[in-house]
């Protein structure tokens, strides 16, 4: 069955700009993966009529309204009352929430009194479905009328987010009475501009599985969804367009399903049992940082060393000095320099150096702004990338970062490195 649906985010906080809607861009995309469809969003204050206006609007184009925010015990949480009116639907008290409410509260504060006004969050409209909330006290609910399912979620992420995966996903899978499976291929090295057009047609044309790309910080994921009777059949679907995917990106493609460059890597080196190091300046320690985020990454890594000025190079690196006053710190010889510094003084077998103009100004020798060079010294060979990344700090350090990771795959699965 081909459901649509159709978010509500209901918080004056949203429409002010204090808050971003974090719950809707959640909700797409789990909503993506089970293969349901989302056509509208709307964001409405914490209004009764407005917010009845929207409900009016999406129950005439959508099978599922999803509203988040307004369920809480203060005045202007008026979410259910407001739904429950616009389905002809009275209110009524659900003892047992109002049991995990006052559970909730004597674990919460076990000295204090439980203010009254909390038990408003246990009145809901007759004869829905309760979703009891174990990450706090309003309880979701999900409500069929009229031909129209109406879901509705805590406002918090932390609520809202295992609400909808424990409660309602599996709701939602029961009602399309189908399986949905996605794939997610990691590319990096092709913009996601450049991805897309060469994917426009086919992705146009794939209906089951339905093939689409995110850009991601520095790197794009293509991401199949199918579904079918079965798990099988669905990954039957899915196999020869993954196959057709990566014949045409070749070992673009670093990963199905894996969670970083970074953890690809830290899975190379492990099976090899190769240690790894690495010497930064222009990500300072983000590379070191991204792969000690990695559980287990201590089997692996050895070090890391943050060399910002030209004497921190020299001194503990050992990049010489004439090469920095001739070549200037942004080099491709400085970057060897350094990586070949941080293999030795690290001794480890694999070492990722970074140096580069973050920005936002060009460095002092007029090097423009994206401009980085990341370089790889293995124990037989040392590799070094330009890569011109600009403009955008974050973005120029998190893309060099992970070309460092990208540099060492490539190393270790016999690919060309630069
Ligand atoms: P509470 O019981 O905390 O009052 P609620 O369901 O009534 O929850 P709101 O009062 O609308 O939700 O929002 C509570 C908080 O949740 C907001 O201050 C905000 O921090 C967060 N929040 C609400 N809606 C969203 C959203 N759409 N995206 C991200 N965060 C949100
Ligand atoms: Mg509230």
């Amino acid at each position: 069955m081909e459901l649509r649906a159709e978010i509500i985010s209901v918080g004056t906080e949203l429409l002010l700009g204090e808050i971003v809607n974090t719950d809707a861009q959640f909700l797409c995309r789990e909503l993506s993966a089970l293969g349901i469809n989302v056509f509208y969003q709307t964001v409405v204050g914490d209004n009764p009529g407005r917010l009845a206006a929207a409900v009016e609007l999406a129950r005439g184009r959508s099978d599922i309204l999803i509203t988040t925010g307004g369920l809480g015990p203060t005045c202007d949480d008026l979410t259910k009352q407001t739904l429950a009116r616009c389905f002809g639907l009275e209110l009524v008290f659900d003892p047992e929430s109002a049991a995990r409410i006052r559970d909730y509260f004597a674990w919460r504060f076990p000295a204090g009194t439980m203010p009254e006004n909390n038990l408003q969050q246990a009145m809901l409209p007759r004869g829905c479905r309760v979703l009891p909330n174990d990450w706090g006290t309003a309880p979701g609910c999900i409500f069929e009328a009229e031909g129209r399912r109406v879901i509705m979620l805590p406002g918090p992420p932390s609520e809202c987010r295992p609400m909808f995966r424990e409660r309602v996903a599996p709701y939602l899978r029961a009602l399309s009475g189908q399986t949905i499976r996605s794939r997610s291929l990691r590319v990096f090295g092709l913009g996601e501009s450049a991805v897309e057009e060469r994917f426009r047609d086919r992705m146009n044309a794939l209906t089951n599985p339905t093939l689409a790309p995110y850009a991601k910080a520095g790197e794009v994921e293509l991401r199949l969804t199918a579904r079918a009777e079965s798990a099988a059949a669905a990954d039957a679907l899915m196999d020869p367009v993954q196959a057709e995917i990566q014949a045409e990106l070749g070992d673009l493609v670093y990963g199905v399903d894996a969670a970083s460059l970074e953890e690809v890597a830290f899975g190379l080196l492990r099976e090899r049992g190769l240690t790894f190091g690495c010497a930064e300046s222009c990500t300072g320690g983000l590379v070191a940082k991204r792969f000690t985020d990695l559980p287990g990454a201590s089997a692996v890594f050895r070090g890391g060393v943050v060399t910002y000025c030209d004497q921190a190079k020299e001194a503990l690196l050992g990049v010489p000095r004439g090469v920095l006053e001739d070549r200037g710190a942004v080099s491709a010889e400085v970057a060897r320099a350094m990586a070949q510094g941080a293999r030795r003084v690290l001794g480890c077998d694999l070492a990722a150096a970074t140096t580069g103009v973050a920005g936002p100004d060009r460095d002092d020798r007029g090097n423009p702004v994206g401009l980085v060079y990341v370089a790889l010294a293995t124990p037989e060979e040392v590799f070094c990338r330009e890569v011109r990344l600009g403009p955008g700090r974050d973005r120029v350090r998190t893309a060099a970062a992970h070309h460092a990771f990208d540099m060492v795959r490539r190393a270790l699965q016999g690919l060309a490195v630069e």
